[in-house]
């Protein structure tokens, strides 16, 4: 993914901006591609000073200028601007603390993120962009309580994340992190497009089961699909409710 944000183009993909309004245009983009859960969403870019451009708290992210865009420090207070800070910056402000390599870290709500992280799962990559979304860079966070607020909630999330990249928060929605504004953008964009992908994909039950007394082969959708479902819970449940309690056998 380095090679592709960083390769040398015959002309320049975007003239040169200041932070802020790359922060703006970022807030703008991940808008179209579903991070609008309202005013509910973050974006933290952190700054060669120490300082961290901030997204304001009242405006949703189609709606966010350059001049809009907030300056904090290092534990979340105020340096500049006209707009409030989100009062669950904590989870920005210990991620950064514990994660010196991240520059950028998106949180919001999207819709098919969201899906996933109410259904406690990470969605296999069905495709090569999904896969760009790399399944060893994600992690689900199952324990999130959802207190955004709370400094040991956040610590507990920072934990989990680990050196990842990518995380699903137990019934809230996803946390993406960036090293540039590119790569932030582009993990948003992969991440919400494997959750997408894989939601259409799999709307029919499926089962490959196996009993005492034989193989039972229970096709309703295409092999690959059964093939990449064996042996997971959701297989599991499926032959428990198709075959009535017989085992799944990987
Ligand atoms: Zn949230």
């Amino acid at each position: 993914m380095d090679k592709l944000l960083t390769a040398e183009r015959p002309a320049a993909l975007c003239p040169d901006l200041a932070p802020q309004a790359e922060l703006a245009v970022l807030t703008r983009v991940l808008y179209r591609l579903g991070y609008r859960d309202h005013t509910f969403g973050h974006i933290t870019y952190k700054q060669p000073d120490g300082t961290f451009l901030v997204t304001p708290f009242e405006l949703e992210w189609d709606e966010v200028t350059p001049a809009d865009i907030m300056r904090m420090d290092a534990d979340g207070n105020t340096l500049e601007g006209q707009w409030t800070i989100t009062p669950a910056i904590v989870l920005h402000t210990e991620l950064h603390k514990a994660r010196p390599d991240i520059l950028v870290a998106a949180h919001n709500h999207p819709p098919y993120g969201t899906i996933y992280t109410a259904a406690g799962r990470i969605p296999p990559a069905y495709d090569q962009t999904s896969a760009m979304a790399a399944s060893d860079d994600i992690v689900l966070f199952n324990d999130y309580v959802g207190n955004v607020s709370a400094v040991d909630a956040a610590r507990a999330n920072v934990a989990a994340v680990g050196d990842k990249n990518l995380a699903l928060l137990a019934n809230h929605g996803v946390l993406v992190l960036g090293s540039s504004i590119a790569s932030a953008y582009f993990r948003c964009s992969t991440l919400e497009w494997r959750c997408r992908l894989a939601w259409h994909y799999w709307p029919v039950p499926v089962a490959y089961c196996w009993e005492t007394n034989g193989v039972h082969v229970y096709l309703v959708a295409p092999y690959t699909r059964v093939k990449n479902y064996i042996g997971t819970p959701y297989c599991i449940d499926s032959c428990i409710a198709i075959y009535g309690g017989v085992g799944c056998n990987p």
